[in-house]
């Protein structure tokens, strides 16, 4: 699939909102992105997930591994497409932690997954953890990568949808200018009808 299937299964699945939203940053973008509503249906998240594991062949990876809760379904249906264990990874006192018996053993080759990367910093945490337990992270992937650049790797980096969502401050915001679309708050009930 290209990016512009890709993006229409986010629209299909009205998971890909544009309006004018008020994000929980604070920011007003005239797109929002919830990637939980294409992966409510599995056999969505299956058919995404096997496109990216495609772009993986050639990296030998032993296990994926995705940060609770984004990451987790990512994380899983990754596991299914490389017939490869998932684990994921848990907040304890805010930090990343492997929980629940999962491990990592020294030098096993891992893939980080995510549903979208936006500033890249809970997959740089996960990178972390892997590393202090020993194993090799050898690639990024993620369903969606909004960050317009600023997620780097030094590891492979591989997502389906590359896209630019624009934000503004709240002074600065031409949607509040034009009036045209009121400003709605995501997961409030306007969304869903
Ligand atoms: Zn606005």
């Amino acid at each position: 699939m290209n990016e512009q299937e890709i993006l229409k299964i986010f629209k299909d699945e009205k998971a890909y909102l544009t309006g004018h939203f008020l994000l929980s940053s604070g920011l007003h973008s005239p797109n929002y992105m919830q990637c939980a509503l294409v992966l409510q249906k599995p056999w969505v998240a299956e058919k995404l997930c096997k496109d990216l594991a495609k772009k993986l062949l050639k990296t030998k990876i032993d296990v994926v591994i995705g940060p609770a809760l984004g990451g987790m379904i990512v994380s899983y249906e990754m596991g299914r497409a490389l017939k490869v264990r998932s684990i994921f990874a848990e907040r304890v006192d805010n930090v990343f932690a492997l929980r629940r018996g999962f491990s990592l053993k020294k030098n096993e080759k891992v893939l980080v997954t995510e549903d979208v990367i936006t500033t890249g910093k809970s997959t740089y945490e996960v990178i972390d953890l892997v590393e202090r337990h020993g194993a090799k992270v050898v690639a990024v992937a993620s369903i969606v990568n909004r960050s317009d650049g600023a997620a780097i790797f030094s590891q492979d980096f591989h997502s389906l949808l590359n896209i630019n969502i624009k934000s503004y401050r709240p002074e600065d915001c031409p949607l509040c200018r034009e009036k045209k679309n009121p400003l709605v708050k995501p997961g409030s009930r306007a969304l869903h009808v």
